[in-house]
Formats: C-alpha cells, structure tokens, sequence
C-alpha cells in the first residue's frame, strides 16, 4: 500500500500526522501518532504471544472485509447500473453469502478483491475493488491509479497481449469533478480469463527453487512474453505511467504513481513524468533524502542510509548511460513475482495480471530481468555475475533471434541495483551498487572498503549538507566520535 503520505492520527481529537512506513497499524488497520502508540492507549502494544498478534490480525481483516462486503452490498445497483452501460444486455454482481469462507477466499490478496460479474450471454467480469484498510488514498492518487492501471490495459490488448480487458467505472470516466457521485469504496471492471496462476516458491537468499525441466519452462514462456511486449510501439518519450491522452486521443506518459518513497508526503504527492532515467532518478533519491529527514524511512539507521543515498545521487548524477535521451519505451510490469502469469493445462501462458503499477521506461530497464531471476545470497554480497536464471533467458532471446533483449539482460544490473533506491539496508554490500557504474563512477571518488570508514569519508565529503547536518545532530553524531568508532573497530579486527 503507498502510505507514505501524511495520515492523520485515529485518536479522536488529536491532531497529529504520521508519515511512515507501518503508518497503518497491521493489527488493527489504525494510524496512531508517537503520542498514542503506546500501551494502553494503542492495545497491539500490549505484550503479546505470535498466536494472539495473528487472531488479532485476522479479527481486523475479517471486521474489514465484512465492512467493505456491506458498503459493495449497499451500491450494487449503482454498480449493476454502471456495468450495464457497456450495453452487453443484463448483469448480475455476485456477492459472497458466506463472510468466513469470504474471509478465507481473500486471506491472500494483495492490494485488490474481486467479485464475480457475470452477463446473461455467458461473458464473465469481475469487479475489481481496491482495498484502502479503512483508510483512502487522496482522490487525486487513486484515480490516477486506477485510469492507469486501465489505460496500461487497454493498450496491452490492442496489441495482442493476453492481458484482462478493463473498464473505467463512471464516477472516473466523467471530465467533472463531481465528489457527489463518488462511491465509499474505489473500483473498475476487469475480464475474467480463465487459467491457473503458478507460485514460485523463492527465498530472498536463494534461486528459484524449480525443478529443471519447470523453470525452463518458466523461463522459456516469460521470454516469448517479453518478446511480444517488445513489439509494441508507444507515442510516449517519458518515463512515467500511462494515462489517457486528452490532446491526442492516444496515450500519454502521467506522474509515477506513487509507491515506496518515490512520491511526497503533501500534495501534489505525485513525481514525474521524466525525460532521462537521470531525472527520474534523481527525484527519487531526493524524495528519499527527504523522507529520511522526515523519519518516514531507516529511522533506526538514518546516517548510513542518508550517507548511501548521498552517495547514489553522486553516482547517478555522473552517469552518461542514465542521461542519455529518450528514443522509445517500453512497459514494464513491475510486480513480477512469477505468479502474474496465468498457463493453461497445455503449459501456455493464456494471461498476465496485476498491472497496477506498469510503467514506461528505456528499454535497457524494461528487459532487465525481474528480480525473481536475480536475487541470492551472491547478489546481497555484491556480486554482478549473471545468475543461472539469467543466463537461461539470454539464451532464449538468442534462440528467436533477439540479441538485442539478451543484452538489456547483460546490461540489467545498473537498473536492478537502483530499484533499492529508498530502501537502505547495510547488508547489501555497497560495492555491488558501484560497479555497475563503471570504473570511475564520479570525480574524485575513492570510498573506503569498510562501512566503519566509508562513513567518515562520506561525512566529510558532504559537510556542506543541511541535511546531513540534522541527521548527524539527531544521531548524536560527530565526525570526530565516528573517526573513533573506525579506529577501535580496526584494531579489534587485528
Ligand atoms: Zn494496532
Ligand atoms: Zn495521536
């Protein structure tokens, strides 16, 4: 869910705002400021066992679902009537009778739950519901998202990927703004396909865990996928997502919707679009910076993440690949856990999910393999070595004939590693993030291979920082005690 945007405290009266990640309490779905995250006051502070936290879990997103289901309950015909303007004859909403075996049907779902439409011809929807946990993003946001996520659909069809056909619900497909035709709950028509979604068992420190044969399999139909999504060709130069163009009548590339900490915490909360992944970059390392200062993000390790950030707005500042102009983009799904992909008994992939946060970029970073080839225990340790994984799909692209995707393959880290941006973790070994860079990443850059010394460069580096100077403040942190901590750490490593 992107919240991290300002949200007031649940507490009545009180005027506080939360900005953070876990803003929304994930046991009680409640935002609660410092002030009133505290036992008694907030009852998940209370010491409790695992098997309490998770009945407490479940009485919330059961308390939560029985209140959507109602509030959908309510607006049915609204919804009936708003479907039936596609003039495919008579529809029916099917809504769950049974709210356990509802609970238990939607225990996994992600950021959306679907109930079934079906047409008196046979034809099947399904209405697509976001779920907000009781508390709705800004209008401006969501309807971005859900025009986008439509628009991105919508293309994809025209161009032959086996992807569900969607409809904007009235209430967005209006030009006015008119609040009072807004239902309590956000939503849009999606078309039911049929086929079986598989899930890839993955642990972040391992490979996929597939038998051989499978993951061939797997591998072999993502690229046939990839190949196909390659041809399309968009009236778009920007990096940013799809919304429909007014002055067009096509397509045009609108902000990035928002996400992690690429995005504001204020209105207009929304970044982009760009014209260089330089740009694009840049603003998200900035809004990074920016939450770090909030305390919206690494709050318990503030320096070294706004060091490392310093550090990436250095190395994605001297980058000559990243400024390069624009050409041409492409889609890129940007949720690719392997179970996006439906297949058919035959092995085909007959669909492909979950598009809600696609977006357009260079076609370097839309053909980079998605992190489900990459991620191990060697990448962490800073390693840039193709995985099987990714060998195994360069070799397909080889097979039908397209070099020129094996190659965004090879090329795919510098992307890869920038997905990090604004999530700092000190085992990630920092040298795996420069070498894509090249051998000289910026001028007169030469940090310390220890993290203990790499701090104290950094410090110094940016002295001028006003940032940094209040991070450092708030971390009780000198130049001076930091130049300490490195030269006891080395002599205890002797
Ligand atoms: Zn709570
Ligand atoms: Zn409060």
């Amino acid at each position: 869910m992107p919240e991290l945007i300002e949200w007031p405290c649940d507490v009545p009266g009180c005027q506080n705002f939360v900005c953070e990640q876990g803003a929304i309490c994930y046991m009680c779905f409640e935002v609660r400021c410092d002030e009133h995250d505290k036992s008694p006051l907030h009852a998940c502070r209370e010491p409790q066992t695992n098997a309490e936290r998770q009945q407490r879990k479940n009485n919330t997103k059961k308390r939560y679902l029985g209140i959507l289901l109602s509030k959908v309950e309510e607006y049915k015909h609204e919804i009936i009537k708003d479907a039936e303007r596609h003039g495919l004859g008579q529809c029916e909403l099917v809504l769950p009778t049974d709210t356990e075996e509802f609970f238990e049907s939607s225990r996994a779902s992600g950021f959306n739950i679907h109930f079934p439409l079906n047409w008196q011809d046979g034809t099947k929807w399904l209405l697509r519901v976001r779920q907000d946990l009781g508390h709705r993003l800004p209008r401006q946001v969501r309807e971005l998202s859900i025009r986008s996520e439509v628009t991105t659909l919508s293309i994809l069809q025209d161009n032959g990927i086996p992807v569900p056909a969607a409809w904007l619900p009235a209430y967005i497909g209006t030009d006015e703004e008119d609040p009072h035709s807004e239902p309590p709950f956000d939503y849009f028509f999606y078309e039911f396909l049929e086929g079986k979604t598989w899930t890839i068992p993955k642990h972040p420190w391992y490979a996929m865990d597939l038998p051989q044969d499978t993951l061939s399999h797997f591998i072999e139909g993502y690229a046939k996928h990839q190949i196909q999504m390659s041809l399309i060709q968009l009236p778009v130069k920007q990096i940013g997502c799809l919304q429909p163009s007014k002055l067009t009548e096509t397509v045009e590339a609108g902000p990035i919707i928002a996400r992690g900490t690429f995005q504001n915490s204020k209105p207009p909360y929304l970044l982009g679009p760009f014209s260089t992944q330089r740009d694009r970059y840049l603003a998200h390392i900035d809004a990074t910076l920016r939450y770090i200062i909030l305390g919206a993000v690494s709050r318990y390790d503030c320096l070294d993440a706004y060091l490392w950030h310093l550090e990436l707005r250095e190395l994605v500042s001297h980058s000559d690949v990243l400024a390069q102009p624009i050409e041409e983009v492409h889609i890129k799904h940007d949720d690719e856990k392997g179970d996006h992909l439906m297949w058919d008994e035959e092995g085909n992939i007959v669909g492909i999910l979950d598009w809600e946060w696609a977006y357009t970029t260079t076609k370097g970073e839309a053909f980079a393999a998605p992190y489900i080839f990459y991620e191990d225990i060697d990448y962490i340790t800073a390693d840039n070595i193709m995985t099987k994984e990714e060998q195994l799909l360069i070799d397909c692209y080889e097979r039908h004939s397209r070099p020129d995707l094996a190659d965004c393959v090879r090329g795919g880290r510098l992307y890869q590693r920038l997905r990090h941006i604004g999530q700092y973790a000190d085992h990630n070994w920092k040298r795996g993030f420069r070498e894509p860079f090249g051998p000289n990443p910026a001028p007169n850059f030469h940090p310390p291979k220890y993290d203990v010394d790499w701090r104290v460069y950094m410090m110094k580096r940016y002295t001028d920082d006003v940032g940094l100077a209040d991070i450092m403040q708030r971390s009780r942190c000198t130049i001076e005690k930091s130049e300490e901590e490195a030269r006891k750490w080395h002599q205890e490593k002797e």
